[in-house]
Order: structure tokens, then sequence, then C-alpha cells
């Protein structure tokens, strides 16, 4: 059954949210019907716009992890949420490596068994074949199966009310309604209030006037290849690191199951000119020569702060709010948790109460990721010798040991005072 939305009087007769479904076949057979009135009643295009536009408490571009966690957290408390997605179905293509933190998603998501690939122990630190260490850190995470695991968040959210419309692209924004593509028909949309979650490539920030746009230092290309006839330890990720495996960031081998991995990795374009294809092939060729490559992924992760990620009737999150840790590029968890205090906080918006978004982002999400941005910056002054040096002090610090929790204030202070040379580039962030 339609929600009633948390101001049905507002909503004009006959305009009001449509039965939740998890597509809307209805929508050409409408336009259709719609168009041969408007033809014998000779009503012009604006009207027809009008006629068929279609109003929710809140719309969320983007039905990705942050997307689906905000449409059930506001839906389950009572607004008539519209959830637009651009792909045919949720989760794919996928352009992961679907590692998740477990103490990351604690008090927000818990995660179920079926969208898990494999549970972490440990984690193994390699510089090249040669030189690795080992601990074990238990509880860490998983690596997740996100096609499974972001359609059954989408599902979630409609269960509790939502309302999903699939190969829908949203193309613009005027007056409150969102100007949706599905598959050639233009369709509008009206909101009271507006979530952008949709990635990446985010158009809704820059439609609300937010500069989002990426310089060379905040952007990470990325490339990653699914392996399958291999074998690895599918309880211990592989974080690889140094300029001749990813000149800037890391590489990554995460296990999905003891004879499959996503091994990929991230670099900085003002550490190298070459492509990560380039650096991945070479990876690939010295550990899983004989490997089967079954998908091939390349996308960019991005490394910013925003001035400002919200505005009077809309909030960003996730990827599209540049919500991705600066250092790891890891952004499930981020997703997660700002999809929850977005939709929360939407809710309060519209019974019009004061919200607590911006301050709840900065306690939960941009605190930690403000001092990671500081780290990338001083990380990415640093040369091979340094990344020498860091590998030397940690392998100290964590080889064969069993970790509970890894502190990054504590990690870095540690590398800064151990070495005079880290300390150079990097004091100012013991303050
Ligand atoms: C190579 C790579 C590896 C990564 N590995 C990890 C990892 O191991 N762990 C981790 O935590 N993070 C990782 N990340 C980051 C992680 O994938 C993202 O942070 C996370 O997916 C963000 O979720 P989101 O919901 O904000 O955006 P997304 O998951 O990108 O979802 C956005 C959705 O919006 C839809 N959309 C976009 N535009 C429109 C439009 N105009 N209209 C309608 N729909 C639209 C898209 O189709 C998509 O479904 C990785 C990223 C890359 C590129």
């Amino acid at each position: 059954m339609p929600k009633e939305g948390l101001e049905p009087s507002s909503c004009k007769a006959g305009h009001g949210p449509e039965p939740c479904a998890s597509t809307s076949s209805a929508t050409s057979a409408e336009f259709i019907i719609t168009y041969f009135i408007l033809y014998v009643k000779k009503i012009n295009r604006i009207q027809l716009y009008k006629i068929m536009s279609k109003n929710y408490d809140i719309i969320i571009v983007g039905a990705g992890p942050a997307g689906s966690m905000a449409a059930f957290t506001a839906a389950k408390l009572g607004a008539s949420v519209l959830v637009l997605e651009e792909h045919p179905e949720i989760g794919k293509p996928l352009t992961c490596a679907e590692g998740l933190s477990r103490s990351m998603v604690n008090n927000y998501l818990d995660i179920e068994p079926e969208w898990i690939s494999t549970e972490l122990s440990g984690i193994i630190i390699s510089r090249s074949d040669s030189e690795e260490f080992k601990f074990k850190y238990p509880n860490v995470g998983w690596i997740m199966n996100r096609e499974v695991f972001d359609p059954a968040l989408a599902r979630r959210a409609v269960l509790n009310g939502t309302t999903l419309k699939l190969s829908s692209r949203a193309i613009g924004i005027e007056d409150n309604e969102v100007i949706v593509d599905k598959s050639g028909e233009r369709i509008r949309y009206g909101f009271k209030f507006l979530i952008g979650a949709d990635g990446m490539s985010s158009n809704i920030g820059k439609w609300m006037g937010i500069d989002t746009r990426l310089n060379l230092y905040e952007i990470d290309p990325c490339a990653e290849y699914v392996i399958e006839d291999i074998e690895v330890d599918q309880h211990f990720a592989n974080l690889i690191l140094g300029e001749k495996y990813a000149p800037g960031a890391y590489a990554w081998i995460f296990p999905k199951s003891s004879n499959c991995a996503n091994v990929g990795l991230g670099l900085s374009p003002i550490k190298t000119k070459k492509h990560t294809k380039y650096f991945l092939d070479s990876l690939i060729r010295e550990k899983f020569p004989e490997g089967k490559i079954k998908k091939r992924i390349y996308a960019c992760i991005p490394a910013k702060i925003l001035k400002r990620y919200s505005g009077v009737n809309f909030y960003l999150i996730g990827d599209a709010a540049r919500f991705t840790d600066p250092l790891s590029g890891a952004g499930i968890a981020n997703a997660i948790k700002s999809g929850v205090i977005a939709g929360r906080n939407a809710v309060l918006r519209l019974k019009g109460k004061k919200d607590y978004f911006k301050d709840e982002i900065k306690k939960e999400i941009l605190n930690e990721i403000m001092f990671h941005y500081r780290v990338r910056k001083a990380y990415l002054k640093l040369n091979e010798r340094d990344y020498n040096e860091i590998f030397r002090i940690c392998k100290r610090v964590f080889d064969g040991h069993t970790v509970s929790d890894i502190n990054m204030r504590s990690l870095v202070k540690e590398l800064l005072l151990s070495s005079p040379r880290l300390f150079r580039v990097g004091f100012n962030l013991l303050f």
C-alpha cells in the first residue's frame, strides 16, 4: 500500500505516492494513455509534465549502500520515499574490492551471513614477494558479496515502504522536481527533500550548487580484476605497498574464497603518468600468472573534503559527498553511516524540527576523514626510501602479533617518533 507520507494533506489529489514496487512497469502504459488524452484535449507538453508528476516526501538518487540505507531509515520513520536508480539491476556493474571493517559499521547495520564472501581474521602486509609480515586481527571484518549485499539493502528499504524505480536516471532538477530519463521517456517526480546518493560521478551536488570537482591530488584511479583458479588464504587480506606496485597508494588482494580474489590497486596521478592497468598487469604476472581473469574494473576513488554537503532541502551522502576514506579508499561503511544519518535527519526536517545532520556527520565520519586527509597529504610527499621505513616500523609493531584494534592516530605518532625523516614530513600530524 502507498505510504501516506508525513504531510498527506500537502500532496495534490491524484498525484500522491505510488504503491511500493521494485520497478514501475506502469510508466510506459501511463504515458501512452496520458499522451492520447492530451492529443484529444490538445493539452501542451508542460501540462503533460504536470499531470504525470508524482510527489514524495523524500527522493533519493542512487541505490547504492548510501541510498538504500537512507531510504530504509526514512521510510521506517513514516516518510514517503522514492529511490531512483539508473541501472536495471542493483549492485551491477560493481566497482569495489568489497572489504568492510566490522568496527566501522557496528551500531549501524547487522551484517547477515549471506551478504558475505569471506570473513577475515588477519592482514598480510607486503613490500615485495620476499618481504612481508602477517598479523592476526580477529573480527577485523569481511569481504562482502556486493552483488548480493546491495540488492538486499534495497529490498529492505522496499519492504519498509520505499518506492524503487530502476532504469531511471536523474538528468536534472527543476522547481523541487527531479527530471528522470526512463528508457527515453521524461518523467518528473516532486520532492520536499532530496538526497543525493549518486556515487563518485554524482551530479546532484553540482545541480544543487556544490563544487564536487576533483583535482589530481583528490582522485585515485584504480584497476581491479576478479581472478579465479588461484590459491589464497581466504581469511587474510593482503595489502601491498611500494612505488613498484602502486605509486602513492597501495595494491590489494582481497580473497572472495580460497581460489578467487579481488586483486587491484589505486595510485596517485601526481606520482606516475603510467596507467593503472600497467601496474595491475605486472602485479598479476608476478603473483598469479596462471589465474583466470573473470572481470576487469577501472574506476576512481575520490579523496576530497567538500566545503558543503547539505542545503535547505537536500543532503549529499556516501561517495556523492566524498565520504570515502582518503587513505584507504574505503567508502562502504561511511555510505551506510551517512545513509542512516541522512534518513533520520531528513525526517526531522520534514517535520519542521531542528536536524543534526552536519553535527552527526562530523562526529561519525568527517573527524576521521579530515585526519586521514592530512596523513594522505604527508604520505604523498614521501619517496620509496620512506615507504621502506614505514614498512620496517610497521613490521616491528605488528609482525606475528594479535591485534584487536588499530588506532590510526597512535600508529602515525609511532611512525613519526621512530624516524627523523618521517617526523620532518609529518610532524604537524601530532597536533
Ligand atoms: C576499485 C574500487 C575498489 C573499492 N574497494 C572498496 C573496499 O574494498 N571497501 C570499501 O569500503 N570501499 C571500496 N570502494 C569504495 C566503495 O565502492 C564506495 O565508497 C561505495 O560504493 C559508495 O557507496 P554509495 O552508495 O555512496 O555509491 P555507489 O555504490 O557508487 O552507488 C551510487 C548509485 O547511484 C546510481 N546513480 C548514479 N548516478 C545516477 C543518476 N543520475 N540517476 C540514478 N542513479 C544514479 C549508480 O548507478 C549507483 O547504483 C572501492 C571503490 C573502487 C572504485
